[in-house]
């Protein structure tokens, strides 16, 4: 008879999982298949020697309270709006306000008249009160939307002029030209891919012109022999500017000197401007749209912005994350070198590793080239595989055949969840 390897012997029976106090909820209320699954893939996990089987109850019981299909993932890539990991966090508040509006809320009634009310006023409020500079404002599901509800309500029919240089290619396939002719409004090319002036624009402009697009390129940099037109350069020309910034960012960050931001551009001459919610704003996905009380109007009186309406949680979570003093985006982007080494040394010395100088970068399309430098803990690279498999999943970067779990869109009181997660993956610690 050949000896029973260890690690079999350890790996823990499927009906004494399924009878831990830790998943009596889950096997009430779920499907059975589904647990076992879940059960089979952590034992899988031990078997590969990257699960402590002490571990197994918890993994599976964290698995499945995932019942919305989309888990929790700690973020220790060092992106801090990492597109593929949902971009910005909310924030507490943000969080909160969502649950509060969950249910029935006065998102589009006033409790003082009992009538109803402008919905999302709150929101628009809060907007307004972060951008003095718009003279009014409107929120759709997101940045796309916002910029589309635009084009449409301002050159469907019309041409819309823009650059050349900003036929841009936003990710995963999504082009903004092809956005823009969507709308039924005739794109009206000027300037070349490096080079477009204020006259190019000018000599496009004509009776039939419905718009004039800048797009801010947000997700690469040209540089050399280039010259493009800021937005505030084009007022005057008799039609409106709309600019899409991208980003959200409302007022400017010295630490991103190149993005532009809603306050700036209105103030230079802009009509409209649109940008994201869940970019450098911090909220939740959406898109704003702010500018002139005209053209604003335009846009929420036309029929597709029904279409392009936002949820009652959002509008809630907007507003919360425009009032809050600061947002878990804004926190990771400012993090201090020296808090981020000290977090790296602390879990470091828990999970063993070394502690590297790691380059953060800003994500979600924004600040391209932008090193944020901060610390990571380098494990080896085959640890990287259990880790986004484990509950909480983590998430860290793969580089030169290490794994990096750089710190700064970790929240600090996670520190100790993620040393947790390494140690379950990695039994023995081998301290450096
Ligand atoms: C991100 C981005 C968008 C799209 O915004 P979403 O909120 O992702 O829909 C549009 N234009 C620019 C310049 C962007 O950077």
């Amino acid at each position: 008879m050949t000896a029973v390897p260890d690690v079999r012997r350890s790996v823990p029976r499927t009906d004494a999982v399924l009878a831990d106090p830790l998943l009596a909820d889950a096997v009430a209320q779920l499907d059975r298949g589904l647990v076992r699954d879940a059960v089979r893939a952590a034992q899988e996990l031990v078997r590969a020697g990257s699960l402590e089987p002490s571990a197994v109850a918890a993994t599976v019981a964290a698995r499945l309270s995932d019942t919305a299909g989309v888990g929790e993932v700690l973020n220790a890539t060092g992106v801090v709006l990492h597109t593929n990991l949902g971009r910005a966090p909310l924030s507490a508040a943000a969080v909160l306000a969502m649950t509060a509006a969950a249910g029935y809320t006065d998102v589009e009634f006033d409790l003082t008249t009992g009538q109803r009310a402008r919905r999302g006023r709150g929101a628009l409020a809060a907007l307004r009160a972060a951008v003095p500079a718009a003279e009014d404002v409107h929120v759709t599901g997101n940045g796309a939307a916002a910029l589309l509800l635009a084009v449409t309500a301002l050159a469907a029919g019309r041409e819309v002029v823009v650059s050349r240089g900003e036929l841009v290619e936003i990710g995963d396939g999504f082009r903004l030209p092809d956005l823009l002719v969507t709308t039924g409004a005739r794109l009206r090319e000027v300037g070349t891919t490096n080079r477009t002036s204020v006259a190019d624009y000018a000599d496009a402009i004509g009776p039939d012109t419905g718009c004039v697009l800048k797009v801010h390129p947000s997700n690469f940099r040209v540089t050399g022999f280039t010259s493009s037109v800021e937005p505030g350069e084009l007022a005057g020309l008799g039609v409106p500017v709309v600019a899409d910034l991208g980003s959200g960012l409302l007022s400017p960050d010295p630490l991103l000197p190149d993005e532009p931001d809603a306050a700036t551009a209105l103030r230079a001459g802009a009509d409209l401007v649109t940008g994201s919610g869940d970019k450098l704003l911090g909220g939740p996905q959406a898109g704003l749209l702010l500018g002139r009380a005209d053209l604003v109007e335009r846009c929420r009186r036309h029929p597709l912005a029904r279409a392009l309406r936002v949820d009652k949680t959002t509008l809630a979570a907007l507003a919360a994350t425009l009032r809050a003093r600061t947002t878990p985006t804004y926190d990771a982007l400012h993090a201090d070198p020296d808090v981020l080494h000290a977090r790296a040394i602390a879990v470091a010395g828990r999970t063993g590793g070394a502690v590297v100088p790691s380059d953060g970068a800003v994500g979600g399309g924004g600040a391209p080239g932008l090193e944020l430098p901060g610390w990571a803990v380098a494990l080896p690279a085959e640890l990287a595989g259990p880790l986004r498999q484990g509950s909480p999943a983590v998430v860290g970067r793969v580089e030169g055949g290490r794994l990096l779990l750089d710190l700064r869109a970790v929240p600090a009181a996670r520190d100790a969840d993620l040393a947790a997660a390494v140690q379950r993956c990695r039994p023995v610690p081998c301290r450096s």
